[in-house]
């Protein structure tokens, strides 16, 4: 390929330089930041079946090799080991920019976790910066994927894009809420003030195969619990709620949104909301009709209610999730049984 992957110090790349018209026609060459992880690893299978060159750039701190290793061989596919915190020199057409810590145990409870809140602020500032730089100097079409913790602890139900969120900015959340919303804030600068090519989707929580066993998500803690024969355990009192997405339909909604003339943002998330006291019944009939709950704790800021009003995707990109919670959850069961079994032996 006529890809070039040298990283460089912090300098400055010169004007930007569109790709010739020529090399577009040999099909899209696209980077997915943080591909190794559990939705880019689902993209890159996307962009990859439909004829795409894919590029990945991922530094493993959560995601793994494993994700992507049904690729490796394909001379389609690239893998970068990159610290996206780092500049990088790539020709490319599109970047989907996942890379980010993005699950809570990764950011709140971690032992060393003023480190890692501050990677997580990091990544999504310094990060996203890079990207953007990238995609000015190349004239590449850039995707964000935000979430929709920028609406914090939201007043309002169910959230609309319109919506500016309840965030506390000191919060123990606030690294990767506040990060998301200055990575959003730079997307629009550079749109507005560099003529980049950017997309907005905010993404609602997403559950399926290939998510970390441990990451401390409350789909993929229910599940391996009662996998492994152990209480789920459900914070507060159960009653606050979440609307779960299964990850195939995350992928379409972003690549629908990347091939749109859409900035956005736009919500995309499944509208069926479940309590978690809900969500731990849902896994008892799919897992373990033995299975129990344990209470615990909850942790500081947790959002009450979340529920996605995904009308402006529907309208705009012909988008709505086709999977339901007892259509995916079984899908994602049957990798993680694999997974544990495998951890056994
Ligand atoms: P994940 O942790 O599985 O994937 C993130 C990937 O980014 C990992 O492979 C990780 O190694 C990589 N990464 C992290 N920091 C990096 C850095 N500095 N440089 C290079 N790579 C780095 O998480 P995911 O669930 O796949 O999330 C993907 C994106 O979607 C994230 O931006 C996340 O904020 C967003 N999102 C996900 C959800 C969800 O429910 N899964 C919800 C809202 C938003
Ligand atoms: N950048 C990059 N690859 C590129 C172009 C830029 O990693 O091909 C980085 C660059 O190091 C900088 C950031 O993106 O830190 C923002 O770049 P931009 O040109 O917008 O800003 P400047 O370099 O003028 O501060
Ligand atoms: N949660 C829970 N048990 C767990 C993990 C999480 O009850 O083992 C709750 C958590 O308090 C929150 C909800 O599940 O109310 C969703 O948490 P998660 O970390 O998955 O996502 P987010 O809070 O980012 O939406």
């Amino acid at each position: 390929t006529a890809t070039t992957t040298t990283t460089l110090p912090s300098v400055s790349f010169g004007a930007a330089r569109r790709v010739p018209a020529g090399l577009k026609q040999r099909g899209r060459r696209v980077v997915v930041t943080g591909g190794a992880g559990f939705v880019g690893s689902h993209l890159v299978d996307k962009l990859l079946a439909r004829g795409d060159s894919v590029i990945v750039i991922d530094n493993f701190f959560t995601g793994r090799k494993e994700n992507l290793v049904h690729h490796f061989g394909d001379p389609r596919f690239e893998l970068i080991r990159h610290d996206v915190v780092e500049p990088i020199l790539l020709e490319v057409d599109q970047i989907y920019h996942l890379a980010c810590p993005a699950s809570p145990v990764h950011y709140k409870y971690n032992p060393i976790k003023t480190i890692i809140s501050f990677s997580a602020y990091k990544t999504n500032v310094m990060g996203t910066l890079n990207m953007l730089g990238l995609a000015k100097r190349i004239g590449a079409r850039f995707l964000l994927t935000s979430t929709s913790e920028v609406y914090g602890d939201p007043l309002e139900h169910p959230q609309k894009e319109t919506y500016w969120g309840h965030v506390n900015p000191i919060g123990v959340r606030s690294c990767y809420d506040e990060g998301k919303r200055t990575a959003e804030t730079l997307t629009m600068d550079y749109h507005r003030g560099a003529d980049v090519e950017v997309r907005i989707a905010r993404i609602f929580n997403t559950y399926g195969p290939r998510m970390c066993l441990d990451d401390g998500r409350v789909v993929s803690n229910f599940v391996a619990q009662a996998l492994r024969r152990q209480p789920m355990t459900v914070y507060g009192d159960g009653k606050q709620t979440r609307s779960f997405q299964y990850v195939s339909d995350l992928v379409d909604g972003l690549v629908a949104l990347m091939e749109s003339d859409q900035i956005g943002p736009f919500n995309l998330g499944n509208p069926g909301e479940f309590t978690m006291l809900e969500l731990a019944e849902v896994v008892k009939e799919t897992v373990d009709p033995g299975a129990t709950i344990e209470f615990k704790d909850n942790t500081a800021d947790d959002p009450h209610m979340r529920k996605p009003d995904i009308t402006k995707a529907k309208e705009l990109l012909n988008w709505e999730p086709k999977v339901s919670l007892r259509k995916g959850l079984p899908l994602m069961v049957t990798d993680f049984r694999k997974r544990i079994l495998d951890e056994e032996k």
